[in-house]
């Protein structure tokens, strides 16, 4: 037996697992950029404002949970920089008590140039606070401590009514 003939079966079955290696390669490829015009096009995305570490990771697990995208900012500063380099966000969650400003401030200065929906955190839950939260353009109010699925719930309802109210 030739040189060739003993040889040739491995090259060309090394070949033909070459050839299914390229071929999933290519299928993760497709699957890896199916997902990302998934997630851009059609998960809702939050953006979450809150300093307290412990709500911000229970809130954001939740909404994760739910299949919404979370941006997460700790400062009122942070969050008006996220939202001018992406204006993708389909709603905002605004702790009211915030390092660098209230969630009133922030909301006022988000109103001046966007019309997302907002829902804001608060341990306060005095009548006044909540009036002139939703009289700054808030969509809903949660007083803390809330159970995370209340807060997502909210979300969904706010998503709901916003996304019904575009089709008009
Ligand atoms: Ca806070």
């Amino acid at each position: 037996m030739g040189w060739q003939a003993k040889w040739c079966p491995l090259f060309l079955e090394l070949h033909r697992s070459a050839h299914f290696t390229r071929k999933i390669y290519r299928a993760r490829i497709y699957l890896t950029l199916a997902s990302f015009f998934i997630r851009v096009l059609v998960m809702p995305c939050i953006l979450l404002v809150e300093d307290e570490p412990a709500i911000a990771d229970t809130l954001i697990y939740a909404l994760r949970t739910e299949c919404h995208e979370v941006s997460h900012a700790m400062t009122g500063t942070e969050a008006l920089e996220i939202l001018d380099k992406s204006g993708r966000h389909d709603l905002a969650i605004l702790d009211v008590g915030l390092p660098d400003m209230t969630g009133f401030d922030l909301c006022r200065k988000m109103r001046e140039t966007s019309q997302i929906p907002i829902l804001f955190l608060t341990a306060r839950d005095g009548e006044l606070d909540r009036v002139l939260g939703l009289e700054l353009g808030g969509d809903d109010y949660v007083t803390k401590p809330f159970s995370p699925r209340e807060v997502a719930a909210r979300v969904r309802a706010i998503l709901r009514r916003s996304r019904q109210s575009t089709k008009i």
